[in-house]
């Protein structure tokens, strides 16, 4: 998503000398990589797209993956993206040295450029959980990002780990196919209703008329200002309404009191990266569904042990655990000014002064970087607003301006101690366990409203940088 937007936005500013790297065969990033059954994305599809490339044709106000993936293609071959992008390769190794960036792929290929834009995603490599035992299980076993399509799930017992916003996906999805489904909860957690239905004939023309679905798009992410300004402020109106939604849909939505006890989170609403699901409870009280709460102890090859000793039996077992969320552009071996490495820099925890630039790494810059605003925003309008302060970054190099550009290591402190002191009036302080949170515990996020996002990204505080040459 967000290399595309860069390759499309360089071109129209009259940057063409440009390679996009790609490691995969095709574009489409998370859309690519997850292919579960259920996917979807709980950002309207009318706030999910670019800002210059509406779409009037969503099926859904909420629409599945492989619409998704497909819009992103047909919006790389508009704008002829792949005519600047090697497709099948890895960067393994960006190194600063004599001014320049020079990077070697996976096949050996070098270049070298004034230029680097990480455009390399957040959720990307999976979390395997650690339970013994995984190499023993006797039926097949896979990462919900890693989906096998080879394995049916008609009629047989399916064991699903995990609760976050891919399970449940999946649990609303597969459910009814399944000979008997379990769902291994380790923390309960909040649903925000959603009903979703396909767009009528009506609408759909209706999103054709001249300036509908500009409107719409600002409309929405306005909602989405409000949304962000309730979780950083857990005194807010905003912020009851969705707490008393998500209460409202466990209270009459699951109607077993004993289940809906054990579905009943003990933490507050959206603390945990908050839910989004129209199918999810109506699955889980399916005859055939299980949802088991006590912890797992291992895997054997009939299935999951838990800690009360019973074996639930399963055939196919899918881990949706979640993801490494610290990595960012690594395992690409970064070395920046002095030889000074990515790795030892993070060697703590991911840094980066407003997301997007590191001390002494001169002339790179992250999309979708550390400490960003992630949850339920469009990470689309997050990259477009990125990157339109990174092109600002780029027109200050070169002949008439500077050879170097990075944020002082002082203006990263003060932006980090900022952000730490401000985390804590936010929902993601208030007690629960997510994977919002760093080593230390404090949210890895942005914790002020959207439009204070909206403000920094209008143009770049050149006191908080280092311009050399
Ligand atoms: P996740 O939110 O990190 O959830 C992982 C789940 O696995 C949690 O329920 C966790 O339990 C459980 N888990 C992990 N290790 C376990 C273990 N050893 N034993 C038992 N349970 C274990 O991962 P995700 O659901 O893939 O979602 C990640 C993020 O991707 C989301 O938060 C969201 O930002 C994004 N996403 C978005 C959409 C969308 O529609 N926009 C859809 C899917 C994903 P605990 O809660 O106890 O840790």
């Amino acid at each position: 998503m967000a290399g595309i937007l860069t390759a499309i936005k360089l071109r129209e500013s009259g940057i063409t000398d440009f390679t996009v790297y790609e490691k995969a065969d095709r574009f489409g990033g998370t859309w690519r990589e997850n292919t579960y059954p259920g996917l979807s994305c709980d950002v309207p599809s009318h706030l999910y797209c670019y800002s210059f490339a509406l779409n009037p044709g969503w099926s859904h106000v909420l629409s599945p993956g492989p619409e998704i993936l497909a819009y992103f293609e047909s919006v790389a071959d508009r704008y002829g993206v792949a005519e600047h992008t090697r497709f099948g390769d890895e960067v393994v190794r960006c190194e600063f040295a004599d001014g320049r960036w020079h990077l070697t792929t996976a096949s050996g290929l070098e270049d070298e450029v004034d230029v680097v834009i990480a455009a390399t995603g957040v959720l990307h490599h999976p979390r395997y959980p650690d339970i013994e035992g995984f190499d023993t299980f006797g039926g097949a076993v896979f990462h919900s990002a890693r989906w096998d399509h080879s394995v049916s799930l008609r009629g047989v017992r399916l064991g699903v780990v995990g609760t976050g916003s891919t399970a449940v996906q999946i649990v609303a999805a597969v459910t009814d196919e399944t000979a008997h489904l379990s769902l291994f909860q380790r923390t309960a957690q909040w649903i925000m209703p959603a009903p979703n239905p396909a767009y009528s004939d009506e609408e759909l023309a209706s999103f054709r008329e001249p300036g509908a679905l500009e409107k719409l798009h600002a409309e929405l992410s306005e909602l989405f200002d409000l949304f962000s300004g309730a979780v950083v402020d857990i005194h807010s109106s905003g912020f009851r309404f969705i707490e008393e939604a998500c209460l409202k849909n466990l209270e009459e939505n699951v109607h077993d009191p004993e289940l809906r006890e054990r579905l009943r989170p003990t933490y507050r609403a959206a603390c945990k990266r908050l839910i989004v699901s129209e199918g999810f409870y109506d699955a889980i009280q399916r005859p055939h569904a299980e949802l088991v709460t006590d912890a797992i102890e291992r895997i054997e090859p009939g299935g999951v042990r838990t800690a009360d000793g019973r074996l639930h039996e399963l055939d196919v077992l899918v881990l949706a655990t979640g993801f490494k969320v610290d990595a960012f552009v690594r395992p690409i071996a970064v070395t920046g000014r002095g030889g000074v490495r990515l790795d030892d820099a993070w060697a703590k925890r991911p840094e980066a002064y407003l997301a997007i630039s590191v001390p002494e790494f001169p002339n790179f810059f992250m999309l979708n970087g550390p400490n960003g605003p992630v949850g339920n925003f469009s990470l689309i309008e997050v990259a477009e607003l990125q990157l339109g302060y990174i092109m600002q970054l780029v027109d200050r190099l070169g002949p008439g301006g500077c050879r170097e550009i990075s944020a002082t290591a002082d203006a990263l402190a003060r932006f980090e101690a900022e952000r730490i002191e401000a985390t804590k009036n936010t929902v993601w302080s208030t007690g629960c366990n997510s994977w919002y949170l760093d080593d230390r515990g404090i949210p890895a996020a942005w914790p002020w409203p959207f439009k204070r996002f909206r403000q920094e990204m209008v143009a770049p505080d050149w006191e908080a940088y280092e311009l050399i040459g």
